[in-house]
């Protein structure tokens, strides 16, 4: 339905087309139990297997040294064939970055290897209770003992956590430092004593994200991922990427593909006579299309090597809310006959304008720094 320009990089397109032909993904949107797990990982194997994991990181790092053009392309075309996400994506996008920027060499060689073949699957252990937007506020403290931190506190949301072998965490070394200056991140075992993963259970049914209890959990001193209490800034950089790997150019493609899909939907239940239909599908028709244009600009700034900056706010923001307006018309207008098709895909929206920052904090950094608006 929506027209797209030609492009260039049209040879990688077809190498990795062939190569999903010959590959099929399993159908696993989340992972809710072990066995579904493993199938992730396995699937993180085999796209491992094929050079198909980390094409973003560089070559010395075990990656392809991918461009932007290539990272867009292979985000779309892995959504296209509606292929599963990887188990390993924080990782991918936020572990990575962060040991080729402070990681020492014996972390990066003992690491990032495992990383990208599915080995070691790691979770973001950040959030808290009391610190989620503001996260210089967390309070899960590591004392150092000899050659272990002690480490105590609790982390939530943690996007599986139960299924992960270990976790990225910022904790509190020096309490008595100002907020962000007393933070280090530790690269904690999941399995661990001391570390109990209680998963949550989410309002679609599925159990993906969990808290994360610590009670004097022993983390080796060599687990420390850049200065000891220069953890913010490890982090900063940490977060800078985690929409890299081209999350935005998949969830383009997803928008598109459920714009025709409920358009299909409506067609065939006969509600196209109704000119209220007509209208609420025609605008999101149009922010699909504001949506592709918006990337495509973005990605020919990328591709001429420049930063994106504060700007990365607008796109995270549209993208949220256009999705969350999208599926309340998909479940206005379709729920009630096929709500099994649409219900989880609604539910799970609303997730969407609060994860890797909310809409508020999006619109602040817009007004802040983009408009220079007072603070
Ligand atoms: C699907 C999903 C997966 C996630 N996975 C992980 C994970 O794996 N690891 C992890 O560490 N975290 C994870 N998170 C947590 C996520 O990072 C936090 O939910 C997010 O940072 C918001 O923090 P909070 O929930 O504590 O809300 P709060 O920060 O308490 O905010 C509550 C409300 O206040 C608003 N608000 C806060 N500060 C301001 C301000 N200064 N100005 C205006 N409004 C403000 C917010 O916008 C929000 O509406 C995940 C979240 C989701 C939804």
């Amino acid at each position: 339905m929506v027209s797209r320009p030609a492009v260039d990089g049209e040879q990688f397109r077809q190498e990795l087309r062939s190569w999903l032909a010959e590959h099929p993904s399993p159908s696993i949107a989340i992972a809710t139990t072990g066995e579904e797990a493993e199938t992730l990982r396995e699937w993180q194997r085999t796209l491992f297997a094929g050079g198909w994991v980390g094409i973003h990181w560089p070559e010395e790092c075990g990656g392809r040294g991918a461009s932007v053009l290539e990272v867009a392309i292979f985000n779309e075309e892995m959504a296209r064939a509606r292929a599963a996400d990887i188990p390993g994506k924080v990782g991918l996008s936020l572990v990575g970055p962060a040991l080729m920027a402070y990681g020492n060499e014996q972390q990066k060689s003992q690491w990032m290897p495992r990383i990208l073949n599915g080995d070691d699957v790691w979770c973001q252990l950040f959030s808290e209770p009391g610190a989620g937007s503001d996260l210089t506020g967390l309070s899960t403290r590591a004392e150092r003992h000899d050659d272990v931190y002690l480490v105590t506190g609790q982390k939530v949301w943690t996007t599986y956590a139960q299924f992960s072998d270990t976790g990225i965490a910022l904790v509190r070394t020096d309490p008595d430092a100002p907020k962000s200056k007393g933070i280090s991140m530790l690269a904690v075992p999941m399995d661990a004593e001391g570390v109990d993963v209680r998963p949550l259970r989410q309002m679609t049914g599925d159990s993906e994200f969990n808290e994360v209890f610590l009670d004097e959990v022993e983390v080796p001193v060599e687990n420390l991922i850049g200065p000891e209490h220069g953890g913010w800034r490890a982090a900063s950089t940490v977060l800078a990427n985690e929409r890299g790997g081209g999350f935005i150019w998949k969830q383009q493609v997803r928008q598109e593909d459920a714009v025709d899909r409920l358009w299909k939907t409506c067609a065939g239940a006969g509600l196209f006579d109704d000119p209220l239909v007509r209208q609420r599908l025609a605008q999101a028709w149009i922010e699909a299309e504001l949506f592709r244009l918006h990337n495509a600009r973005t990605l020919a700034r990328l591709a001429q090597g420049e930063e994106l900056g504060a700007e990365s706010s607008l796109v995270k923001l549209f993208w949220s809310e256009t999705s969350k307006r999208f599926y309340e018309t998909a479940y206005d207008l379709v729920g009630a006959s096929a709500a099994d098709e649409w219900t989880n895909d609604f539910l799970y929206s609303r997730a969407n304008t609060i994860m890797g920052g909310s809409s508020e904090i999006q619109r602040n950094i817009i007004g802040e720094r983009l408009l220079g608006l007072p603070r």
